[in-house]
């Protein structure tokens, strides 16, 4: 209330022009100011992957690895049918354009280990595996954790992605 109404008038005009200056990207629907995003337009980025995440916070996360070197398809949520979320309300047909389009190797599901995940992940895989590789990251132990105090889910998911040393 002590602030200026000067001062308030610019805050709110700068949240209102990130709102409308910000949208999604025309290929994956990551947040972008322009019609492709930075990670669509990178020349160097593998263009034959594709990493499937439930929204943009995600998608940051994974490039915050440095590890992925591919590009992703951003769905906008998870398929929830008791929150009335169906497939339709998702980014999903313009995920199975670009896969049955464009030469894609492989899809890398990237979803959160929920009822919701799982159940957006099988659906996904259903439909994709008919014109790609698809795969699914591995869950497992936090780094730093006791594998004693692992829940049994946790610890079954675990063993089931394991890999090669
Ligand atoms: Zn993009």
């Amino acid at each position: 209330m002590r602030q200026p109404q000067e001062k308030i008038k610019n805050f709110s005009n700068a949240l209102l022009n990130a709102k409308s200056q910000v949208g999604q990207c025309s290929t994956c629907f990551h947040l972008t100011a322009n019609d492709e995003c930075e990670i669509c337009c990178n020349s160097n980025r593998s263009k034959e992957l594709i990493c499937v995440v439930a929204d943009s916070r995600d998608l940051l996360a994974l490039e915050r690895t440095r590890e992925y070197k591919g590009v992703y398809h951003v769905l906008g949520g998870l398929i929830s049918p008791m929150d009335g979320v169906g497939p339709e309300l998702l980014n999903i047909s313009s995920l199975i354009k670009r896969v049955s389009e464009e030469a894609i190797d492989e899809v890398i599901l990237a979803l959160t280990p929920s009822i919701e995940g799982d159940t957006t992940s099988l659906y996904l895989a259903k439909l994709l595996k008919v014109f790609v590789k698809v795969t699914r990251i591995a869950y497992g132990l936090p780094v730093g954790s006791e594998l004693e105090y692992a829940d049994e889910i946790t610890l079954a998911r675990a063993l089931e992605g394991r890999t090669d040393i």
